[in-house]
């Protein structure tokens, strides 16, 4: 295989690793862009001397698509910085397709996945962040990054952008409910943190998927969440088999269709969603990611 295969080992999956798809390019300022490949969504932002890009997206094929995209809205520009959102493939896994000499700024938990992980493809963080809030100069760029706690994926790091009044937040809420699957969010904090951006001054939210939405749709997509999480709990109340796809599917359809109906991808998306979401309460959560004190993890047990 001559691509960067990720985790795959199967030499089919070059065809799938290869494909370089149109990318969508809005500006959102003078200096700071959000881009799209029709599913995942990131930004990026000029610097004095270069792009600062956010993530690489989720193949070799997808991470070249970005870069010529980038040089197609800032011609001679390179990508002279990356940021990890956070450490899964799908959005920080090919690096080594951007930009392999940039430097990496990731938060600290992010790297050390990454160190262990070993994924063919995902270069090292070479900048690494610690703590809830910081603020970095890169390249001329002053950049707010927060990671509240473990929130999906390992060291998810938002950006917060006051000049332009938008929040970037990878794989946490959406502008609808299309991502059903939703394996490594970590829900026993979820809520509290995505609420605890609402106290920052924005109006654009920029979700790691699909469309942007405003802060109204912010709120709704927290509440969504919030509402399904309840939904999971009597659903056990009213000893549903949690483990079945279509009783739960009928039980927190039935309970949230009247309120969120609306929403794209609900009723096709709402099964997985409960299944996933039932199981925090049945198992009790996701690791150390889902216990009240979730800071024991910042422990330094792998050194980089
Ligand atoms: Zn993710």
């Amino acid at each position: 295989m001559s691509e960067n295969r990720g985790k795959f080992t199967l030499e089919a999956a070059e065809a799938y690793l290869a494909e370089e798809p149109d990318m969508q390019v809005e500006k959102l300022s003078n200096r700071l862009f959000t881009i799209s490949d029709g599913q995942c969504r990131t930004i990026f932002i000029a610097g004095e001397s270069g792009v600062i890009a956010f993530d690489t997206f989720g193949t070799p094929g997808r991470a070249r698509a970005y870069k010529k995209a980038i040089e197609a809205t800032l011609p001679g520009q390179t990508i002279n910085a990356i940021v990890y959102s956070h450490d899964h493939l799908d959005h920080a896994g090919f690096a080594a397709d951007l930009a392999p000499d940039a430097e990496i700024i990731a938060d600290e938990l992010c790297a050390k996945v990454i160190k262990c992980r070993e994924a063919d493809g995902q270069v090292q963080p070479t900048r690494v962040l610690a703590g809830e809030r910081n603020e970095i100069n890169v390249d001329g760029v002053d950049l707010v990054l927060l990671n509240p706690g473990p929130t999906h994926g390992s060291g998810n790091m938002a950006a917060y952008f006051a000049e332009e009044g938008v929040l970037f937040s990878s794989d946490t809420i959406l502008a609808n409910a299309k991502y059903g699957f939703m394996p490594d969010y970590h829900f026993a904090n979820f809520v509290k943190y995505m609420r605890g951006f609402l106290e920052l001054s924005w109006d654009r939210f920029v979700p790691g998927r699909y469309e942007m939405t405003n802060r109204a749709g912010f709120e709704r997509g927290i509440e969504f969440v919030d509402d399904i999480m309840t939904a999971c709990q009597q659903a056990f109340a009213n000893f549903v088999p949690i483990w079945l796809y279509d009783p739960m599917k009928g039980f927190v359809g039935q309970q949230l269709g009247e309120k969120y109906g609306d929403l794209e991808g609900f009723d096709g998306h709402i099964g997985q969603m409960s299944i996933r979401i039932v199981h925090h309460y049945l198992m009790g959560g996701w690791g150390l990611e889902d216990t009240p004190e979730p800071a024991v993890l910042l422990e330094d047990k792998v050194s980089l």
